[in-house]
């Protein structure tokens, strides 16, 4: 299969995707592309796994000076609301209940307390990697609840969905689902009307597109003529995709360009959407630090209520208390970066997060915490695993 610029890119993924060659090819495309438009540019990535990988390939540090990434609000841990964790804490306290999670969710802090302090403090909290593996846990424990934490976007969804199925399928009544699944597109409207949203292009999210394919973000060029790509997850993927961003932009031709063409589809994965669409409802949804935006979040739909733990189980939850100073809000809309935080580095980091962009392995704070070599940064913190620099100055 080939892509832009006619690379072939499913043969072997350690020769293609670290192709010294090919890489230097595209750093001096970038840097002309990058000249010639000749302002400065903001290109978010919306994706918390794209952050991540571009920290960690130290993309940051060979971007030419007018060209500039910011973070979006693409980890699902971090737009998830504080008062949906109380919820949580509150459901792990209920006798004869156990409590099946994600890992990334047990240090987020609540307003009171958090998953792993309620682990500690005795509750049956388990941390599972799959939703059938909730379902496994509530099969074999008959006479307890079992109640699984739905936190994720598009990529999740049909996977929960999929397991409600099969809990009606096999007749297992003990298994809940606590619903906070949230929808990408919604969001990025929000992001593209708002006045203050500085921002040049997107790089669209990977995993959540091979199910939703590309249309979804037509809108973004339709209405609002934002250039945008598709992107792969590995350092190529990601130096090809900020090429074609900048090529669009140098153009002034924005259009839904689809970099990974190797996982994602036009229509994206019609079964997978089916599922969502059987099992789950749209509704008005809040995100953690930005509030209510319209139809951007699945509820379990009236078909499957008796599987929804917000409605099936009464439980008294907290007054929303949110960490004082904490400017995840901002952070995950692309307004302020961690290093804007009074608070990173020093009161929060990895060990003692304030906020969840701190806590999630895909949050913007803990990515700057970890890999944070970043031109303009105040301090290094910790190290960069693998530097495209290296890459490129490899013999
Ligand atoms: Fe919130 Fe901590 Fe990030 Fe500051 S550094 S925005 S307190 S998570």
């Amino acid at each position: 299969m080939k892509n832009f610029l006619n690379l072939e890119m499913n043969r072997n993924f350690q020769d293609e995707f670290s192709n010294s060659k090919i890489t230097q090819m595209l750093a001096e495309k970038i840097r002309d592309t990058a000249r010639k438009i000749k302002k400065n540019v903001a290109l978010m990535e919306v994706c918390g796994t794209h952050t991540v990988a571009i920290f960690r390939s130290g993309i940051k540090s060979i971007l030419p000076e007018n060209v500039r990434l910011i973070s979006g609000p693409g980890c699902p841990v971090c737009v998830t609301p504080n008062n949906y964790l109380d919820r949580a804490i509150a459901l792990s306290r209920l006798d004869d209940t156990v409590l099946c999670t994600f890992g990334d969710m047990m240090k987020v802090p609540g307003s009171s307390s958090s998953l792993e302090k309620e682990k500690t403090g005795g509750k049956d909290i388990r941390i599972v990697y799959s939703t059938l593996d909730a379902l496994k846990i509530a099969q074999e424990n008959p006479d307890k609840k079992i109640i699984f934490l739905g936190v994720g976007f598009e990529t999740t969804a049909p996977t929960v969905a999929f397991a409600l199925k099969e809990a009606r399928k096999e007749k297992i009544r003990n298994f809940y689902v606590l619903s906070a699944h949230k929808l990408v597109p919604p969001a990025l409207r929000f992001l593209a009307e708002s006045e203050d949203l500085k921002v040049d292009g997107f790089i669209c999210p990977g995993h959540v597109s091979t199910i939703i394919g590309t249309k979804p973000y037509e809108f973004l060029v339709r209405e609002f003529e934002f250039p945008c790509v598709i992107s792969g997850f590995e350092p190529l993927d990601l130096f090809q995709s900020l090429y074609i961003l900048l090529s669009q932009i140098q153009k002034k031709k924005p259009e839904i360009s689809n970099q990974y063409v190797r996982a994602v589809k036009g229509n994206g994965n019609l079964k997978a959407l089916g599922l969502m669409d059987e099992v789950f409802e749209k509704e008005d949804s809040i995100w953690r630090g930005i509030g209510m935006i319209p139809f951007s979040g699945l509820r379990i739909g009236d078909d499957y209520k008796e599987f929804d733990a917000l409605t099936q189980i009464n439980v008294q939850v907290e007054k929303n208390r949110e960490p004082k100073g904490c400017l995840c809000g901002l952070v995950i809309q692309g307004k302020k970066t961690p290093l804007d935080c009074p608070f990173f580095a020093r009161k929060c980091n990895p060990r003692n997060p304030i906020g969840p962009c701190m806590v999630s392995s895909e949050g913007s704070c803990q990515a700057y915490f970890k890999y944070g070599q970043v031109k303009g940064s105040r301090r290094s913190y910790g190290s960069v695993y693998r530097t495209l620099a290296c890459v490129i100055l490899a013999p």
